[in-house]
Protein backbone atom coordinates (compact mmCIF):
# COMPACT_ATOMS: atom_id res chain seq x y z
CA UNK A 1 0.00 0.00 0.00
CA UNK A 2 1.44 3.27 -0.65
CA UNK A 3 0.06 5.75 1.63
CA UNK A 4 1.76 8.76 0.98
CA UNK A 5 1.63 11.38 -1.54
CA UNK A 6 2.73 15.03 -2.30
CA UNK A 7 1.62 16.96 0.47
CA UNK A 8 0.10 19.55 -1.98
CA UNK A 9 -2.05 17.00 -3.49
CA UNK A 10 -3.73 15.47 -0.25
CA UNK A 11 -7.12 16.80 0.34
CA UNK A 12 -7.38 17.78 3.70
CA UNK A 13 -10.24 18.55 5.37
CA UNK A 14 -9.01 21.57 8.22
CA UNK A 15 -12.25 22.08 9.18
CA UNK A 16 -12.16 22.64 13.27
CA UNK A 17 -13.75 19.84 14.87
CA UNK A 18 -15.74 20.76 17.68
CA UNK A 19 -14.94 17.55 19.95
CA UNK A 20 -11.73 19.31 20.39
CA UNK A 21 -11.63 21.08 23.47
CA UNK A 22 -9.74 24.40 24.32
CA UNK A 23 -8.43 22.44 27.21
CA UNK A 24 -6.18 20.40 25.27
CA UNK A 25 -2.68 20.67 26.44
CA UNK A 26 -0.02 22.18 23.97
CA UNK A 27 1.73 20.23 21.15
CA UNK A 28 -1.89 18.53 20.64
CA UNK A 29 -3.20 19.29 17.11
CA UNK A 30 -6.25 21.86 16.66
CA UNK A 31 -7.53 20.87 13.60
CA UNK A 32 -8.75 17.55 11.89
CA UNK A 33 -8.96 13.93 13.01
CA UNK A 34 -5.98 12.80 15.10
CA UNK A 35 -4.45 10.01 14.43
CA UNK A 36 -4.71 7.50 17.24
CA UNK A 37 -2.23 6.34 19.68
CA UNK A 38 -1.83 2.63 19.54
CA UNK A 39 1.63 2.50 22.04
CA UNK A 40 0.42 2.48 25.92
CA UNK A 41 1.39 1.15 28.84
CA UNK A 42 -0.59 0.55 32.11
CA UNK A 43 -0.17 -0.69 35.23
CA UNK A 44 -0.20 -4.38 33.42
CA UNK A 45 3.37 -3.84 32.59
CA UNK A 46 5.74 -0.92 33.45
CA UNK A 47 2.86 2.54 32.51
CA UNK A 48 1.42 4.53 35.91
CA UNK A 49 -1.89 4.69 34.55
CA UNK A 50 -5.02 2.43 34.99
CA UNK A 51 -6.67 1.45 31.33
CA UNK A 52 -9.19 3.45 32.47
CA UNK A 53 -7.04 6.56 33.22
CA UNK A 54 -5.38 6.24 30.09
CA UNK A 55 -8.62 6.08 27.95
CA UNK A 56 -10.05 9.20 29.61
CA UNK A 57 -7.03 10.86 28.95
CA UNK A 58 -7.13 10.48 25.30
CA UNK A 59 -10.74 11.74 25.59
CA UNK A 60 -9.64 14.69 26.86
CA UNK A 61 -7.02 15.57 23.93
CA UNK A 62 -9.25 14.64 21.74
CA UNK A 63 -8.46 11.12 19.90
CA UNK A 64 -10.87 9.01 18.60
CA UNK A 65 -9.12 6.14 18.55
CA UNK A 66 -6.24 4.56 20.89
CA UNK A 67 -5.20 1.20 21.39
CA UNK A 68 -3.78 0.15 24.98
CA UNK A 69 -0.22 -2.24 23.81
CA UNK A 70 1.67 -3.64 27.08
CA UNK A 71 4.89 -5.14 26.95
CA UNK A 72 4.47 -8.90 26.77
CA UNK A 73 7.35 -11.14 26.96
CA UNK A 74 7.13 -14.49 25.65
CA UNK A 75 9.52 -16.25 27.93
CA UNK A 76 9.26 -14.83 31.00
CA UNK A 77 11.05 -13.67 33.11
CA UNK A 78 12.45 -11.59 30.29
CA UNK A 79 15.87 -11.87 29.36
CA UNK A 80 16.41 -8.33 29.23
CA UNK A 81 14.16 -7.42 32.57
CA UNK A 82 11.43 -5.98 30.77
CA UNK A 83 8.49 -5.57 32.97
CA UNK A 84 5.96 -7.90 31.04
CA UNK A 85 2.33 -8.51 31.42
CA UNK A 86 2.82 -11.84 33.76
CA UNK A 87 1.04 -14.97 31.43
CA UNK A 88 -0.76 -15.27 35.16
CA UNK A 89 -2.54 -12.20 34.38
CA UNK A 90 -2.85 -11.95 30.81
CA UNK A 91 -6.39 -12.96 30.98
CA UNK A 92 -7.11 -9.83 33.08
CA UNK A 93 -5.14 -7.49 31.28
CA UNK A 94 -7.54 -9.15 28.22
CA UNK A 95 -10.85 -8.59 29.71
CA UNK A 96 -10.01 -5.71 31.41
CA UNK A 97 -8.98 -3.63 28.27
CA UNK A 98 -12.54 -5.19 26.31
CA UNK A 99 -14.45 -3.98 29.41
CA UNK A 100 -13.28 -0.06 29.78
CA UNK A 101 -13.72 0.03 25.64
CA UNK A 102 -17.15 -1.25 26.22
CA UNK A 103 -17.92 1.68 28.45
CA UNK A 104 -16.83 4.30 25.98
CA UNK A 105 -19.32 5.70 23.27
CA UNK A 106 -16.49 8.49 21.99
CA UNK A 107 -13.70 6.75 21.42
CA UNK A 108 -12.67 3.41 19.72
CA UNK A 109 -10.23 0.86 22.43
CA UNK A 110 -8.10 -1.93 20.67
CA UNK A 111 -6.52 -4.54 22.29
CA UNK A 112 -2.78 -4.65 21.72
CA UNK A 113 0.44 -5.28 22.95
CA UNK A 114 3.98 -4.49 22.66
CA UNK A 115 5.49 -7.94 22.08
CA UNK A 116 9.11 -8.18 22.56
CA UNK A 117 11.31 -9.81 19.87
CA UNK A 118 13.72 -12.42 20.81
CA UNK A 119 14.99 -14.54 17.75
CA UNK A 120 15.48 -17.37 19.49
CA UNK A 121 11.92 -17.52 21.00
CA UNK A 122 9.97 -17.05 17.77
CA UNK A 123 7.89 -20.29 18.33
CA UNK A 124 6.89 -19.07 21.93
CA UNK A 125 5.77 -16.16 20.69
CA UNK A 126 4.17 -17.50 17.78
CA UNK A 127 2.10 -19.43 20.07
CA UNK A 128 1.42 -17.16 22.82
CA UNK A 129 0.31 -14.13 20.41
CA UNK A 130 -2.08 -17.39 18.57
CA UNK A 131 -3.88 -17.90 21.70
CA UNK A 132 -5.03 -14.33 22.58
CA UNK A 133 -7.35 -11.96 20.17
CA UNK A 134 -5.48 -9.23 20.10
CA UNK A 135 -6.72 -6.80 17.67
CA UNK A 136 -2.90 -5.74 16.90
CA UNK A 137 0.47 -6.61 17.83
CA UNK A 138 3.40 -4.21 17.82
CA UNK A 139 6.94 -5.90 17.75
CA UNK A 140 9.28 -4.39 19.91
CA UNK A 141 13.18 -4.83 19.72
CA UNK A 142 15.43 -4.36 23.38
CA UNK A 143 18.21 -6.75 22.52
CA UNK A 144 20.66 -7.75 20.60
CA UNK A 145 22.42 -10.73 21.09
CA UNK A 146 21.69 -11.02 24.41
CA UNK A 147 22.82 -7.64 25.21
CA UNK A 148 20.68 -4.97 26.29
CA UNK A 149 21.49 -2.34 24.64
CA UNK A 150 18.88 0.38 26.19
CA UNK A 151 20.41 -0.43 30.18
CA UNK A 152 21.93 2.66 31.43
CA UNK A 153 24.49 0.65 33.39
CA UNK A 154 25.36 -1.12 30.28
CA UNK A 155 25.67 2.15 28.51
CA UNK A 156 30.13 2.02 28.41
CA UNK A 157 29.77 -1.73 28.36
CA UNK A 158 33.09 -2.74 25.92
CA UNK A 159 30.41 -4.00 23.38
CA UNK A 160 30.08 -0.36 22.37
CA UNK A 161 33.60 -0.13 21.27
CA UNK A 162 32.63 -1.59 17.84
CA UNK A 163 29.23 0.54 17.69
CA UNK A 164 29.21 -0.32 14.09
CA UNK A 165 28.72 -3.78 14.81
CA UNK A 166 26.53 -3.63 17.32
CA UNK A 167 24.57 -1.47 15.50
CA UNK A 168 24.54 -3.73 12.44
CA UNK A 169 23.28 -6.58 14.61
CA UNK A 170 20.42 -4.84 15.34
CA UNK A 171 18.87 -4.07 12.06
CA UNK A 172 19.53 -7.43 11.57
CA UNK A 173 17.42 -8.75 14.93
CA UNK A 174 14.88 -5.83 13.18
CA UNK A 175 15.00 -7.73 9.96
CA UNK A 176 14.33 -10.69 11.20
CA UNK A 177 11.50 -9.15 13.21
CA UNK A 178 9.88 -7.55 10.09
CA UNK A 179 10.23 -11.63 8.36
CA UNK A 180 9.13 -13.34 11.75
CA UNK A 181 5.60 -11.69 10.50
CA UNK A 182 3.43 -11.50 13.30
CA UNK A 183 3.38 -7.30 14.31
CA UNK A 184 1.35 -4.92 12.50
CA UNK A 185 3.57 -2.17 14.06
CA UNK A 186 7.12 -2.42 14.24
CA UNK A 187 8.25 -0.04 17.45
CA UNK A 188 10.51 2.97 17.63
CA UNK A 189 13.29 1.69 14.96
CA UNK A 190 16.65 3.10 15.22
CA UNK A 191 16.24 3.01 19.09
CA UNK A 192 19.60 1.62 19.23
CA UNK A 193 20.98 5.54 18.60
CA UNK A 194 19.74 6.47 22.13
CA UNK A 195 23.36 6.72 23.68
CA UNK A 196 23.87 9.14 20.19
CA UNK A 197 26.14 6.67 18.27
CA UNK A 198 25.34 6.82 14.87
CA UNK A 199 25.75 4.14 11.80
CA UNK A 200 29.36 4.63 9.97
CA UNK A 201 28.57 3.66 5.89
CA UNK A 202 29.60 -0.32 6.85
CA UNK A 203 25.99 -0.65 8.35
CA UNK A 204 24.18 0.44 5.24
CA UNK A 205 23.52 -2.52 4.19
CA UNK A 206 21.85 -3.81 7.49
CA UNK A 207 19.74 -1.45 7.44
CA UNK A 208 18.52 -1.38 4.04
CA UNK A 209 17.74 -4.79 4.04
CA UNK A 210 15.89 -4.24 8.02
CA UNK A 211 13.77 -1.54 5.77
CA UNK A 212 13.21 -4.10 2.86
CA UNK A 213 11.95 -6.72 5.40
CA UNK A 214 9.85 -4.28 6.93
CA UNK A 215 8.21 -3.29 3.89
CA UNK A 216 7.42 -6.50 2.42
CA UNK A 217 5.91 -7.49 5.68
CA UNK A 218 3.32 -4.72 5.38
CA UNK A 219 3.75 -3.78 8.90
CA UNK A 220 3.34 0.32 9.45
CA UNK A 221 5.90 1.83 10.83
CA UNK A 222 5.97 4.07 14.19
CA UNK A 223 6.37 7.51 14.94
CA UNK A 224 7.43 7.27 18.34
CA UNK A 225 6.78 10.29 20.44
CA UNK A 226 8.40 10.07 23.29
CA UNK A 227 11.80 11.88 23.13
CA UNK A 228 11.48 13.43 26.64
CA UNK A 229 12.45 9.53 27.93
CA UNK A 230 15.24 9.03 25.42
CA UNK A 231 18.33 9.68 26.65
CA UNK A 232 18.94 11.09 22.78
CA UNK A 233 15.99 13.23 23.34
CA UNK A 234 14.63 12.32 20.15
CA UNK A 235 11.96 10.46 18.32
CA UNK A 236 12.34 7.70 16.67
CA UNK A 237 12.53 6.55 14.22
CA UNK A 238 14.73 9.57 12.30
CA UNK A 239 13.67 11.60 9.70
CA UNK A 240 15.72 9.98 6.98
CA UNK A 241 14.62 6.33 7.84
CA UNK A 242 10.62 7.32 8.18
CA UNK A 243 11.45 8.58 4.87
CA UNK A 244 13.11 5.38 3.48
CA UNK A 245 10.22 3.77 4.88
CA UNK A 246 7.89 6.02 3.15
CA UNK A 247 9.41 5.72 0.02
CA UNK A 248 9.50 1.93 0.49
CA UNK A 249 5.11 2.21 0.71
CA UNK A 250 5.01 1.12 4.46
CA UNK A 251 2.33 2.77 6.02
CA UNK A 252 2.77 5.07 9.49
CA UNK A 253 1.06 5.23 12.47
CA UNK A 254 1.92 8.21 15.04
CA UNK A 255 1.98 7.11 19.06
CA UNK A 256 3.00 8.06 22.43
CA UNK A 257 4.56 5.34 24.31
CA UNK A 258 3.27 6.62 27.04
CA UNK A 259 4.13 5.17 30.10
CA UNK A 260 1.60 7.30 32.40
CA UNK A 261 -1.74 8.66 31.37
CA UNK A 262 -0.91 12.23 30.80
CA UNK A 263 1.52 10.89 28.25
CA UNK A 264 -0.95 9.62 26.01
CA UNK A 265 -1.11 12.15 22.13
CA UNK A 266 1.82 13.95 23.86
CA UNK A 267 3.66 16.01 21.31
CA UNK A 268 0.59 14.67 17.98
CA UNK A 269 1.81 18.51 16.56
CA UNK A 270 5.54 18.08 16.23
CA UNK A 271 4.86 14.25 15.21
CA UNK A 272 2.70 15.42 12.53
CA UNK A 273 5.09 18.10 11.47
CA UNK A 274 8.16 15.70 10.90
CA UNK A 275 5.64 13.13 9.46
CA UNK A 276 4.73 15.42 6.66
CA UNK A 277 8.36 16.65 6.24
CA UNK A 278 8.88 13.17 5.75
CA UNK A 279 6.17 13.10 3.33
CA UNK A 280 3.56 11.26 4.88
CA UNK A 281 0.23 13.00 4.70
CA UNK A 282 -2.09 9.77 6.04
CA UNK A 283 -1.43 7.67 8.49
CA UNK A 284 -3.24 4.50 8.99
CA UNK A 285 -6.22 3.45 11.27
CA UNK A 286 -5.92 0.40 12.39
CA UNK A 287 -9.58 -0.15 13.63
CA UNK A 288 -10.66 -0.93 10.06
CA UNK A 289 -7.14 -0.85 8.30
CA UNK A 290 -7.51 2.49 6.57
CA UNK A 291 -5.40 5.68 6.15
CA UNK A 292 -6.95 8.86 7.32
CA UNK A 293 -5.37 12.32 6.21
CA UNK A 294 -3.07 14.21 9.02
CA UNK A 295 -4.65 17.38 10.31
CA UNK A 296 -1.88 19.56 8.52
CA UNK A 297 -2.40 23.13 9.84
CA UNK A 298 1.17 23.12 11.85
CA UNK A 299 2.83 21.85 9.40
CA UNK A 300 1.32 24.20 6.47
CA UNK A 301 1.76 27.29 8.31
CA UNK A 302 5.27 27.08 8.17
CA UNK A 303 5.60 26.27 4.75
ZN1 LIG B 1 9.61 -0.63 23.32
ZN1 LIG C 1 6.68 0.72 24.71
Amino acid sequence: MDCRADIDACDYDLTVSDSMSDSRPAGVAQVGVLPGDYHIHTTFSDGTGSVAACIERAISVGLTEIGIADHLSAVQPSVWEIPSISLAQLECYVAEVREAASRYDEITVLLGVEADYVPEHETQLRALLDGWPFDYVIGGVHGVDGFDFDDPARRHDPRWSDSDALLAAYYETVRRAARFGGFDIIAHLDYIGLWGHTPGPGVGDSIDAALDAIATSGAAIELNTDRFSDPAGVMYPSGELLRALGDRGSPLVISSDAHAAEHVGRLWDEAMERAARAGFCGALRLSDRTLVPLPQRAAAADH
